[in-house]
């Protein structure tokens, strides 16, 4: 298949002259894209987008997570639909800011209480926060290599940022529990909370998935000594278990938080406590721009309804593993070494031996011919609108970059 880009391309060069870089995070063009990739989309419907060069495209990165029942869900926009001709902001929040935070504690089994923001980052922030505010300590522990937004705790950069950004900010390896303990001995009594995503899914590397005793243990050792342990699920939610991912792992957190998947492409996140950070969460000031945007709130809750009704979460996990097998299986045909890491609903896929992510890159650049989106440094989401045919196709398709991959290696 032959891409069109030209539009894309011209795009892009008049957004050189007025967004810095032209496009910024995991799309920017200086990322190790594939050369194929487009630059911007048209429109997009189900498992699909079209660019603006009217290429269509396979999609498995559904808006890096934001989309989990399609794009224009068609039960999702009627709900969205519904309140469009009552408005989307105001002063204060509309009723179904009410209903959404009953449906989020209904969901989620630990949490009495929700509230909600635009973004991840917003909340992931703010629970920092309130779990200082409850235990009185500045300091706070998460994993090496963690995303868990934009702010300057955390965000991978270095640009605008000072020393004291960090200073109550410590890092251990993700699995490794002695080196948690030991942060835990060297600064007893000074931790707030632990914040940890449920499993470890790095940028450009593989994801780990959480080692037996890991949550248990680490659980065990934040209750005893009185830290809040927040759940960053804003990547996951709702792809693992649709009563939060702390189900499939099996553990309890006092606080997680929500976003990608919460609103399928309404700009939504929202943080969910346990009864115990109830007055602390009242005294950590929260608001924003849009903050009550009842678009979004009709999206979620819709949302949620669907996850429970359709149990979205077993159904985006078991087509994943369909496919990470059939990607598996056709790569080994090619004597290539893949492993798709991760849980399926969101796979990382890893040529062993690819450290330098060449053989990823030129692999996602050969399914881009093929109309595959499948990006080379991030996980893959599993959209549920793919059906097992939709994922058959796929395989096939995949099967020809691989068979290109493998000639193109030879040909060196
Ligand atoms: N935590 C995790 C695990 C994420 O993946 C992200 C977004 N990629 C965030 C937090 C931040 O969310 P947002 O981009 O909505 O601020």
């Amino acid at each position: 298949m032959s891409l069109k880009r030209d539009k894309s391309d011209s795009l892009f060069s008049r957004a050189l002259n007025v967004i810095p870089g032209g496009i910024y995070g995991h799309v920017s063009p200086i990322a190790g894209l594939p050369r194929f990739f487009p630059h911007y989309t048209q429109k997009a419907s189900g498992f699909k987008f079209v660019d603006v060069d009217g290429n269509e495209w396979i999609d498995f990165m559904c808006g890096f997570g934001a989309i989990l029942h399609g794009y224009s869900n068609p039960e999702i926009e009627e709900s969205v639909n519904d309140q469009r001709s009552m408005g989307s902001v105001f002063n204060q929040p509309s009723p179904l800011m009410v209903d959404l935070a009953e449906s989020l504690t209904n969901a989620i089994d630990f949490a009495k209480w929700a509230v909600f923001a635009k973004n991840g980052s917003d909340l992931t922030t703010w629970a920092l926060r309130v779990a200082r505010e409850y235990t009185g300590r500045p300091y706070v522990i998460k994993a090496k290599g963690a995303y868990h937004g934009v702010d300057a705790w955390c965000d991978p950069g270095f640009g605008g940022r000072i020393e004291s950004d960090r200073s109550s900010i410590l890092e251990f390896s993700w699995n490794d529990l002695n080196e948690f303990k030991k942060l835990l001995s060297e600064y007893d009594n000074q931790i707030s909370s632990v914040i940890l995503t449920p499993y470890h899914h790095a940028a450009f590397a593989p994801s780990i998935l959480p080692s037996d005793h890991f949550w248990s243990e680490l659980e065990k050792e934040c209750r005893s000594k009185g830290i809040i342990l927040i759940l960053d699920d804003v990547r996951a939610g709702g792809r693992l278990h649709e009563g939060g991912s702390h189900k499939y792992f099996d553990f309890c957190p006092d606080l997680s938080i929500y976003s990608k998947g919460l609103g399928n492409g309404y700009g939504i996140s929202a943080c969910a406590g346990a009864e115990f950070l109830r007055g602390a969460s009242k005294e950590v000031f929260l608001t924003g721009s849009c903050w009550n945007d009842a678009f979004a709130m009709a999206a979620a809750i819709k949302s949620i309804e669907i996850s429970l009704r359709d149990s979205v979460a077993q159904s985006v996990l078991a087509k994943g593993e369909y496919f990470c097998n059939g990607l598996i299986d056709r790569a080994q045909e090619f004597d290539l070494p893949l492993t798709m890491t991760g849980p399926s609903s969101m796979p990382y896929p890893w040529f062993k031996g690819d450290e330098d992510l060449f053989r990823i890159q030129k692999f996602c650049e050969l399914s881009a011919k093929q109309g595959l989106y499948f990006h080379p440094h991030h996980n893959w989401f599993i959209s549920n609108a793919l059906d097992y045919g939709d994922l058959d196709l796929t395989l096939e398709l995949a099967g020809y970059a691989m068979k290109e991959l493998v000639d193109f290696e030879g040909s060196k």
